[in-house]
């Protein structure tokens, strides 16, 4: 499986706790309950990409290794 880089807007982050819920062996709530990666290899792309999906204010950038973005969808 091909690493995926996975940020998360911390500014933008509400903690809704979504992403842990969905994938919780890469992200997990930082003290401030902002998420952060712990794990980029945690779960497979598609729940990775899922979890950034399931983002209510889309703060999670997911790119795979050759620099393609996943999620968001890149705008055309
Ligand atoms: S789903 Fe989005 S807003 Fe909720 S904790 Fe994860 S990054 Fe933050």
């Amino acid at each position: 499986m091909a690493k995926l880089s996975i940020t998360v807007n911390k500014v933008r982050c509400i903690g809704s706790g979504d992403c842990v819920e969905t994938a919780p062996a890469v992200f997990q709530l930082d003290a401030e309950s902002k998420s952060e990666v712990v794990n980029a290899a945690g779960a497979t792309d598609s729940v990775i990409v899922a979890a950034a999906r399931s983002c209510p204010v889309k703060a999670i950038t997911v790119v795979d290794e050759a620099g393609v973005q996943l999620f968001p969808p890149p705008k055309k």
